[in-house]
C-alpha cells in the first residue's frame, strides 16, 4: 500500500495527513499548508463555505501558508482538479449506497434483479468504478464508463433509469464549483 494522503477539498492540496473530516464529519483541526483552511475553525466558527473561503483565497492570489512546502513546479490549475476527483469520490459513494438500497427493496436479500450474487459482493467493480474515477479526465469519460460497469452488473431496465437519476446528481454537483 503506499503512503495515504489526503486532498484539501478547498485548494485541492493532496499531501494532508489526516482526513480533513472523518465518517461522522468531525474535522481534524488540521491547517493545509497550502490555503491555510483549518478544518473545524474556519468552516463551524468563521462561518466559512468552502466555495467562499476558495474563491477568496484566490482572489488574494492563491499564496502558500507554509512557503517551504510549496513545491518549485507548482501548478495552481492541476491542482485545483483534485477537488473535482475528490468530490467524484464522493458522489460516487453516495450513487453506490444509492444502486444498494434500490437492489434491497427489490430483494430484500440484497440480490440484484437476474442474478444470484449479493450485492456485497460486486467489490471487483467497486474497484473498477474506483479506478475509473481516480483517471477520468471529464464528466463524460467518468459516466460513460461508470455506466458500463453498471450495464454488466444489472438488467438494463433497472439501470437506465438509476444511473440517469445518478449520473444528473453527479453533473450537478460537479459543475456547481
Ligand atoms: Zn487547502
Amino acid at each position: 500500500m503506499e503512503d495515504k494522503k489526503y486532498i484539501c477539498p478547498i485548494c485541492g492540496y493532496d499531501k494532508l495527513d489526516e482526513p480533513p473530516y472523518g465518517e461522522n464529519g468531525e474535522p481534524s483541526f488540521e491547517i493545509c499548508p497550502c490555503c491555510g483552511f483549518e478544518y473545524g475553525y474556519d468552516d463551524f466558527d468563521q462561518h466559512y463555505t468552502f466555495e467562499s473561503y476558495r474563491a477568496n483565497w484566490l482572489k488574494k492570489g492563491a499564496k502558500w501558508v507554509d512557503k517551504d512546502l510549496k513545491p518549485n513546479d507548482w501548478d495552481l490549475e492541476k491542482q485545483l482538479t483534485n477537488i473535482e476527483k475528490l468530490q467524484f469520490k464522493e458522489n460516487y459513494s453516495k450513487m453506490f449506497s444509492i444502486v444498494r438500497e434500490e437492489v434491497n427493496k427489490l430483494d430484500p436479500m440484497g440480490l440484484a434483479p437476474g442474478e444470484t450474487t449479493p450485492i456485497d459482493e460486486y467489490d471487483e467493480e467497486v474497484e473498477m468504478i474506483l479506478t475509473n474515477i481516480e483517471s477520468a479526465k471529464n464528466y463524460q469519460d467518468l459516466s460513460k464508463n461508470i455506466k458500463d460497469i453498471f450495464n454488466e452488473m444489472f438488467d438494463e431496465n433497472f439501470e437506465e433509469k438509476l444511473f440517469y437519476d445518478c449520473a444528473k446528481n453527479i453533473k450537478i454537483r460537479t459543475t456547481k464549483m
